[in-house]
């Protein structure tokens, strides 16, 4: 393929990147944009491997890695369950650190780019793998503890070292240091050792930046890797010259940057105070099964009810409004719900869907899902839209929600939680909680929502127990 096709099919595939992030930012378009997304992949790839870069010597190893690659991907695809694509999500994160790291490594010691660069350019161009390799090493362990910690192979309690906001500033100024150093070397050899130290500082940085973060928080730790994600794809790109790398990096980078200004919103955080760790360590400690903010322990008693007590609630009710949260992720639940929300609507009733920001376990989890069970966009909301309706509502459903739905976010000040805003069903007539037990969620604090006055618990698997509440309206 000539030099000139190549760049025109980058400008394709440039663009249907765009269409694609375009696309993917409503649910009602987001097929299309995956559908862009695959085709300019493809063209990227198809340009790429045929291009003018490539010697024929070098298809042997393409192919070989595409298949080890493709292979490995369909595996994935196949048996990953929908519960585990957030770890999946981070697991590939860490791939591209990982190759940006590497593509560094060899960029720096390829003997064909010995002597090639002089003057600004070879600065310039030891920066680029300065940086790449930066960026690569953060991300990947990044990733990698953000992978146990979403797989719970890691606590999500935060751990923080003493003195750990000196720690990073001497790790920083480490880095800066070797990499004035590094631009300075004239040889391999001898650039060969800030690079590894600068690594081994990122490496470790990585794993103490993520370790730190407390478990409600992991959402902006997840948009914020996806970032950094995009900018070691970057980096990567203006090592190997390859414009389309740069701009799909760039792309990804800051996508991942506006995710994480709204994660951080929906959190009611500030960026920095987040990514410095800490949160959720004062009152409680989270990822512990039954929670326990030192503030006030919720108390009193809980009223449990049965399926057809729950049928009878719906079934009276003008106005209901429904909150899904993980465990309708992890029950698999999202049919029944909607089998539930028709049978109801035919009646009259009206239903509508609240989607809190980080409900689930990763952006947008909870539309994905009601998406596949084909619920009418229409009657999805968001947590702000739905809020003020609480005090007209007759019946708030729960579906395997916990975190969102913590009245301690704004009762106690010293909850780990505090200041986050949540969906506020406790203000509607009845509030109906949809769980196993009393187990508390992600960020392990205890939830009052279930001790209130005008709550009811239905204990069971969701799945199981909104097919025994469809029995039980139908009947
Ligand atoms: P939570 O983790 O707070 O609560 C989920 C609840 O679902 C649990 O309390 C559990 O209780 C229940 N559950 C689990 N399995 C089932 C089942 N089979 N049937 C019925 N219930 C079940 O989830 P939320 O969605 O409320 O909140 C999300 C939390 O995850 C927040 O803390 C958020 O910060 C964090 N997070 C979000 C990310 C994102 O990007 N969205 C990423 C990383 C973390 P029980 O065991 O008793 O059944």
């Amino acid at each position: 393929m000539s030099a000139t096709l190549a760049t025109v099919s980058y400008i394709g595939a440039t663009i249907l990147f765009i269409l694609s992030l375009g696309g993917l930012s409503n649910p009602e378009t987001s097929r299309r944009g995956n559908l862009y997304g695959m085709i300019g992949m493809t063209i990227a790839v198809l340009a790429t491997v045929f291009g003018p870069q490539i010697t024929p010597a070098g298809y042997v190893w393409i192919i070989a890695a595409m298949a080890v690659g493709a292979s490995i991907g369909l595996y994935a695809a196949r048996v990953v369950k929908m519960t585990q694509m957030p770890e999946l999500v981070a697991l590939m994160h860490s791939l591209v650190g990982l190759a940006a790291m590497l593509v560094g490594f060899a960029n720096y010691i390829d003997p064909a780019a010995a002597g090639t660069f002089k003057g600004a350019e070879k600065t310039i161009h030891e920066l680029e793998i300065y940086l790449g390799i930066l960026i690569g090493a953060v991300t990947f362990s990044g990733s990698v503890i953000a992978f146990g910690k979403l797989s719970a192979k890691i606590s999500g309690k935060p751990v923080l070292l003493p003195g750990r906001h000196w720690l990073n500033l001497a790790g920083l100024l480490v880095v800066i240091g070797f990499g004035w150093h590094f631009i300075n070397t004239h040889t391999v050899a001898d650039g060969m050792i800030p690079l590894i130290v600068m690594t081994v500082i990122a490496l470790l940085f990585g794993i103490h930046m993520v370790m730190a973060i407390g478990g409600a928080d992991m959402p902006v730790v997840i948009s914020m890797l996806n970032s950094y994600s995009g900018w070691a794809a970057a980096a990567t790109g203006f090592m190997l010259n390859n414009d389309l790398l740069i701009v799909t990096g760039a792309l990804v980078g800051s996508s991942g940057a506006i995710l994480s200004y709204i994660m951080c919103r929906a959190m009611n955080r500030r960026f920095l105070s987040v990514i410095a760790g800490g949160f959720g360590t004062e009152g409680g400690v989270p990822g512990a099964a039954g929670g326990g903010g030192k503030g006030n322990e919720p108390a009193g008693e809980v009223v449990a009810i049965q399926a057809a007590e729950t049928a009878e609630l719906l079934r009276e009710a003008r106005n209901v409004i429904i909150v899904p949260g993980y465990g309708m992720a992890v029950a698999q639940a999202q049919h029944a719900v909607y089998e539930i929300t028709k049978h109801l609507r035919e009646m009259g009733i009206n239903v509508r869907f609240g989607i809190h920001p980080v409900a689930g376990r990763m952006p947008g989890h909870m539309n994905v899902l009601l998406a596949e069970a084909r619920v009418p966009y229409d009657i999805v909301f968001e947590m702000d839209e739905l809020n003020v309706d609480f005090p007209e509502t007759d019946v708030a459903m729960v579906i395997g929600a916990n975190d969102i739905v913590n009245p301690s976010a704004q009762e106690d000040p010293a909850s780990p939680i505090a200041g986050m805003p949540v969906l506020e069903v406790w203000k509607a007539k009845t509030s109906i909680v949809m769980k196993r037990s009393m187990a508390s969620g992600y960020a392990g604090v205890d939830n009052p929502l279930f001790y209130k006055e005008n709550n009811r618990m239905l204990f069971g698997d969701a799945k199981k127990m909104l097919d025994e509440v469809l029995v039980a309206l139908k009947g």
